[in-house]
Order: C-alpha cells, then sequence, then structure tokens
C-alpha cells in the first residue's frame, strides 16, 4: 500500500479518483504541482472562485449570528455585485428553513475498512423531531440535475458520514438513513433548492460502494493508478502536457456546461483552521 498510514479520504479526492486515478495519484500521493490553467480565462476562473469563497464566509457568519446589518454592509461593499444580490435572495429565502440545532462547518470523521474518511458541512442542522438536513451552499450559474447531483460523491459520502458518525452530534443517540436529507441551494435559483432524502437502501449501497473503492485504492501499487481512458476529463485537469493529453485548457463556458464546480478549494478540508467532531 502507498497511502500514507494519516491517508485522508474526502470527497475531493475520491472524485479525482474516479474522474482518472492517475489524476488521484499526482495530486494526492505525489503532490505533484504542475503549472497549467484549469480553463483558459484564468482570471475569471479565479475571479468566480474567489467570489463564491466570499459568498460563503458570509454565510458562515451569518450562521454564526453576526448581526445581519453588518453582513448586509459587507455583502454591499463586496467589488462583486453578485455577492450583495445573492446575499438579499438567501434573506428572502433561506432563514425560514433554518429553525433547530445548527452545527456551522463541522467536519466529521468515520472508519471504513480500516481507513479513515471525513466531510466537511457548510450547515447540519438537527429539526424536530428527528431530522437532520445537510445544507450546502453552491454559486455555480448552472443548477444540476437532481440524478447528477445523486451520483455526486459529496452527496454520497456527506450522507453516508453523517450517518455513520452523526451520533456524536446527537449525544450518542444512533442515526438512521430516513433521518437525513442533503439539501442544495444554489444561490443563482434561491427558490429552488434541491433536496435529497436519503434512506437505508441508499446507504447500503454507498456502504458497499465507499467500501469497494477504498480498499481498491489502498491496495494500488504506484504503476497501477492508470490515466483515464475518458478524455473528456483531461480537458480541465492541470496534469494535461504531463500526460501527453493536450496543452490547450478548456473554455469556462464549456466547463461551466459540464456542471463541473468552480469550488474545490472549498471543498478540500483545512484541518487546522476548523472546528473538528472528532471520532
Ligand atoms: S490529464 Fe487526463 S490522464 Fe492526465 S491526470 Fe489529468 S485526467 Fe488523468
Amino acid at each position: 500500500m502507498i497511502l500514507p498510514d494519516d491517508f485522508v479520504f474526502t470527497q475531493s479526492n475520491l472524485q479525482d479518483y474516479l474522474d482518472c486515478p492517475y489524476r488521484f495519484y499526482l495530486r494526492h500521493i505525489r503532490h505533484t504541482r504542475w503549472p497549467a490553467l484549469v480553463v483558459d480565462d484564468a482570471v475569471a476562473f479565479e475571479e468566480r472562485g474567489q467570489i463564491g469563497a466570499r459568498f460563503h464566509r458570509l454565510l458562515q457568519q451569518y450562521l454564526l449570528e453576526v448581526p445581519e446589518t453588518r453582513l448586509t454592509d459587507l455583502a454591499a461593499a463586496d467589488p462583486s455585485p453578485d455577492v450583495l444580490n445573492w446575499w438579499q435572495d438567501f434573506l428572502i429565502n433561506v432563514p425560514p428553513w433554518l429553525s433547530g440545532i445548527r452545527w456551522v462547518e463541522a467536519t466529521l470523521h468515520a472508519q471504513l475498512a480500516g481507513f479513515h474518511l471525513a466531510a466537511k458541512y457548510d450547515l447540519v442542522l438537527a429539526q424536530p423531531p428527528d431530522g437532520l438536513v445537510i445544507f450546502d451552499w453552491k454559486t455555480s450559474k448552472k443548477r444540476p440535475r437532481k440524478e447528477w447531483l445523486l451520483n455526486r460523491v459529496q452527496t454520497r459520502i456527506y450522507r453516508f458520514i453523517l450517518c455513520k458518525s452523526g451520533s456524536a452530534l446527537l449525544k450518542n443517540a444512533t442515526v438512521e438513513p430516513e433521518q437525513i436529507t442533503m439539501q442544495y441551494w444554489y444561490a443563482a435559483f434561491p427558490t429552488a433548492p434541491i433536496s435529497l432524502p436519503y434512506d437505508a437502501r441508499a446507504h447500503e449501497k454507498d456502504q458497499a460502494f465507499f467500501t469497494r473503492l477504498v480498499n481498491e485504492i489502498g491496495s494500488r501499487k504506484a504503476d497501477s493508478f492508470f490515466r483515464t481512458e475518458e478524455t473528456r476529463h483531461c480537458r480541465f485537469c492541470v496534469y494535461r502536457s504531463h500526460c501527453d493529453r493536450g496543452t490547450q485548457a478548456g473554455d469556462l463556458a464549456a466547463f461551466e456546461d459540464e456542471e463541473l464546480e468552480n469550488e474545490t478549494d472549498l471543498q478540500d478540508l483545512d484541518f487546522e483552521a476548523i472546528e473538528e467532531i472528532e471520532f
């Protein structure tokens, strides 16, 4: 096994593996930095990511009960008008859904087949009588199809880990899959959240899926992390030239059309900077 003992599987690195095992190897095992762009318009791409990050911080502060008027001033002062527009739409639409006990930016951990999994949540909300709602804020321009979201590693691992480890939030009460719903809120579509309830069947499938996946990754040797045959994944991959899969970055519009998200940095865990709930 070439994974370090302290390796943590997250939605971000697992999605990389599913897209391309070799990308997983380069990025998460070799930590290879490659000087290439994800998309052609690097400035717009970077700017979009930063605007999204600033909006996420605004919502985080709101959930931690920083006064709304102060946050409205911050949104109004933001160089991007998107932030104020999204903020106003958030205030009109979302607060009525947020009653209950909140865990903001919580990280949950789980053990599976001897491996360590973790998920960082924008918000987990406990609602009476026993519901647990995972909220995830999105600032991408497109609102993806529900089926696409259901198959995303993020949806699967967030619900799975909450089911396995959410007892820590609830003072050791067992969490059943049916208690859990994942709720995506797209700032550009403020009245149309996407709600994905969990159930025992989906949990069983996730248990089998993630067990197989982490065992497969854990048993690979360095030379068996193959390059994907689906070259569409190469268009927006920084290792294109390293892999001889082209030198031209894919264009930003196509990136969005493929329902990819410019939120990688937000999804990556920063274990130093966030409060953790340990298991
Ligand atoms: S360029 Fe393609 S083959 Fe190479 S790491 Fe990226 S996705 Fe994999």
